[in-house]
């Protein structure tokens, strides 16, 4: 299930860190929050295909 934290859409100009907040607003500036869903790591792991077909053949354990 995805969480619903969100973040403070203007933290990155407002806050020294981002503002996490389970509402629609940022409870620190009152500004909008944006849902943080759209994060670098994605659990689904969509660069997986490409971090294979970067990598020489090889045998999939090699993972380290
Ligand atoms: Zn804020």
């Amino acid at each position: 299930m995805h969480s619903d934290i969100r973040v403070c859409a203007n933290w990155e100009t407002t806050h020294d860190r981002p503002v996490y907040t389970l509402g629609d607003r940022c409870p620190v500036c009152d500004g909008p929050a944006a849902n943080s869903a759209p994060a670098p790591f994605d659990p689904t792991d969509r660069y997986g295909e490409y971090r294979r077909r970067a990598r020489p053949a090889g045998p999939d354990e090699q993972d380290e």
